[in-house]
C-alpha cells in the first residue's frame, strides 16, 4: 500500500477534490519548485496526517486534559515533545501551535500585555516576517516594534543592532528571518538581549531543518525561546514548535498557546511532527541538510557566473535573493511570472538596498531556495543546469513598459523548448527520496 492508495480513497466520495489533488500532484512532479519555504513531506509524514488521531479532541496538555480517552494521545504528545527537545537540544517543547504565525503571537502573548510590550525585530522588506511587527499583522498593532535592517552589504550589522537595543530597551529581541541568506549569530543576539534585559527569541522557521541536520549553528544555549514551522526545511506537516530554556518561560508559553490562543490540539498533525522529527534524527537527514546548503551555493554560483546579482554575494543556507532590477532592469514579479510559464516556481521578494521603484507587490528581487529540489535528489551539477534554465527564462523577458495585449517575452519561440527542458529535468527525479 502506498500513499497514493490513501489519496485514492477520496475519489468515490468527492471526485472534484480528488481531481484537484491529482492535478496538484502532477504539478509538484513536473515543475521545479524553488520556493525556499516549501518542501516535499515524506509518505510517512503524510500518512500520519491521515491517521485516526484526527478524530480525537484533547484540550489541555498530557495528564491535564479536559476530555477522557487520552491514553494514546498523551503518550504520543509526550513522545513528540521529547523528540523535539532531543533534536534541538532544548529542555522544553510545545508542539501544539497550529502554525508559525500563531506560534510567534503565542510567545509575545506569553510575556507581554498588548499596548505595553516593546519588541525589536528585522524589517519586513529586509527579510523579516509579517509576525515580526508588520503594521498589517496584529503583532504590529498590539505591540510597539523597532525594526533593524541590513547594511549596505546586505548583511546584519550586530554593532548597530546592539546600539538600537540599548536605546529602545526591548522586552523581546527577535532574530530569525524569512529571506536572509547568511548565518545568524545567535550568540551575539543572546548577548545583546542579556545586556538590555530582554528575552531573546529566534524564529528559525526557515532554517529549522538545517539546524536539526547540523548545517546551521544551533540557537542553543544562546537564545531563550525558539519558534519554528515544521513544514519548511524540517520537512514535516504544516505546524509549529516552540522551544524554551527555562521552566517559567515554558509554563507561560504552554498557557499562552492553550487556553490563551487555541482550543484543541491537532493530534494528527502532532503525530506527523513526531514522524518528521524521527526522520530528522538520522544520518540520511543530516546528509540532506548538508546537500541543501551545497545546492544553494551551487545555484548562487551558477547564477553569478551568468551575470546575476546575488544579495550579500552568495548564501550560507538554503536560500538566496537575486536583484533582477539592478542587472536586467526587470521587476521581480514579472520575472517570477515568466518563470512560472516555463515551470520554474519561485516568489518575487523585496530586497535590501533596492531601487526607489521597489514596492512590496512589485519588488526588485526574486527569492530562490533548494530544500524541495534537494529532497528530490538533485545535486550540485543539476543546480548549474538549473541556473542555465533560469537564465534562459530571464534573459528572454522584456524590460520596460509592455503595451497592453503584448507578450512579456522577447522571443515567444524560445518559450516552449525551454518549458520542455525544465520538465525533462524535473521528471528525472522522484518527488521524495532518501538517496
Ligand atoms: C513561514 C514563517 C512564519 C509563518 O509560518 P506560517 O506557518 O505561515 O504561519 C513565521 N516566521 C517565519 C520566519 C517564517 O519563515
Amino acid at each position: 500500500m502506498d500513499i497514493h492508495e490513501i489519496t485514492s480513497l477520496i475519489k468515490d466520495t468527492d471526485p472534484e477534490i480528488f481531481d484537484l489533488v491529482t492535478k496538484e500532484e502532477e504539478r509538484q512532479t513536473s515543475q521545479i519548485r524553488l520556493i525556499p519555504s516549501e518542501n516535499y513531506a515524506s509518505p510517512a509524514v503524510r500518512a500520519a496526517l491521515a491517521s485516526v488521531f484526527t478524530n480525537k479532541y484533547g484540550e489541555g496538555y498530557p495528564g491535564r486534559r479536559y476530555y477522557q480517552g487520552q491514553v494514546n494521545t498523551d503518550a504520543m504528545e509526550n513522545m513528540v515533545r521529547e523528540r523535539a527537545a532531543k533534536v534541538f537540544g532544548y529542555p522544553y517543547a510545545n508542539v501544539q501551535a497550529l502554525s508559525g504565525a500563531p506560534a510567534n503571537l503565542a510567545v509575545y502573548n506569553a510575556f507581554l500585555k498588548p499596548f505595553e510590550g516593546r519588541i525589536m525585530a528585522m524589517r519586513l522588506d529586509h527579510g523579516g516576517h509579517l509576525t515580526h511587527g508588520s503594521p498589517v499583522s496584529v503583532t504590529g498593532s498590539w505591540f510597539e516594534f523597532l525594526h533593524y535592517g541590513c547594511n549596505e552589504n546586505d548583511v546584519l550589522d550586530m554593532e548597530e543592532i546592539r546600539r538600537m537595543a540599548l536605546e529602545f530597551k526591548p522586552h523581546i529581541l527577535v532574530c530569525g528571518y524569512t529571506a536572509y541568506p547568511r548565518t545568524i549569530d545567535f550568540e551575539a543576539f543572546g548577548e545583546i538581549a542579556k545586556e538590555v534585559g530582554a528575552i531573546s527569541m529566534a524564529d528559525i522557521s526557515h532554517i529549522a531543518g538545517l539546524v536539526a541536520g547540523g548545517a546551521h549553528p544551533s540557537p542553543w544555549p544562546h537564545i531563550d525561546i525558539v519558534t519554528f514551522t515544521t513544514h519548511k526545511t524540517l520537512r514535516g506537516p504544516r505546524a509549529a514548535i516552540i522551544l524554551s530554556k527555562n521552566p517559567e518561560h515554558a509554563e507561560k508559553i504552554d498557557k499562552s498557546v492553550f487556553p490563551g490562543m487555541q482550543g484543541g490540539p491537532h493530534f494528527n498533525t502532532i503525530a506527523a511532527i513526531g514522524v518528521a522529527l524521527k526522520e530528522a534524527d538520522s544520518d540520511a537527514f543530516r546528509a540532506y541538510a548538508a546537500q541543501v546548503v551545497k545546492n544553494a551555493r551551487a545555484l548562487a554560483q551558477g547564477l553569478k557566473k551568468r551575470g546575476y546579482r546575488i544579495l550579500s554575494g552568495g548564501t550560507d543556507n538554503h536560500l538566496m535573493l537575486v536583484n533582477v532590477r539592478s542587472t536586467h532592469n526587470l521587476s521581480g514579479k514579472r520575472v517570477a511570472k515568466a518563470m512560472e510559464e516555463v515551470g520554474i516556481i519561485c516568489n518575487f521578494n523585496t530586497v535590501p538596498n533596492a531601487s526607489d521603484r521597489q514596492k512590496p507587490l512589485n519588488p526588485d528581487g526574486i527569492r530562490l531556495g533548494t530544500p524541495a529540489v534537494t529532497t528530490r535528489g538533485m545535486k550540485e551539477e543539476h543546480m548549474d543546469e538549473l541556473a542555465g534554465l533560469i537564465d534562459r527564462a530571464i534573459s528572454n523577458v522584456r524590460a520596460g513598459k509592455i503595451p497592453k495585449g503584448e507578450s512579456h517575452w522577447k522571443d515567444e519561440g524560445l518559450v516552449k523548448p525551454l518549458a520542455e527542458d525544465v520538465r525533462a529535468l524535473a521528471e528525472k527525479f522522484p518527488t521524495f527520496t532518501w538517496e
